[in-house]
């Protein structure tokens, strides 16, 4: 799946972070930040599923917000 470009131009990348949850455990989220303008996608987490599938969601939702964002484009 390809990313779309931010709505600045640049071109965004994953992020991942992790926090800590309500019990202790570190969480592991991913997020599609662009690295000019700081603007991030929602995070989504890894909780119960492999990283490729997050990441895939991350994007996904990164390319949504960027599509309501920028309708002409879509
Ligand atoms: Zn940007």
């Amino acid at each position: 799946m390809s990313m779309r470009n931010c709505t600045c131009g640049a071109e965004p990348e994953v992020r991942r972070e992790n926090r800590p949850t309500a019990d202790g455990r570190d969480e592991t989220f991913f997020r599609v930040s662009c690295p000019v303008c700081g603007q991030t996608g929602p995070a989504v987490s890894a909780a119960g599923k492999d990283e490729a599938t997050a990441i895939a969601e991350a994007v996904e939702a990164w390319n949504a917000m960027i599509a309501r964002a920028r309708p002409s484009e879509a």
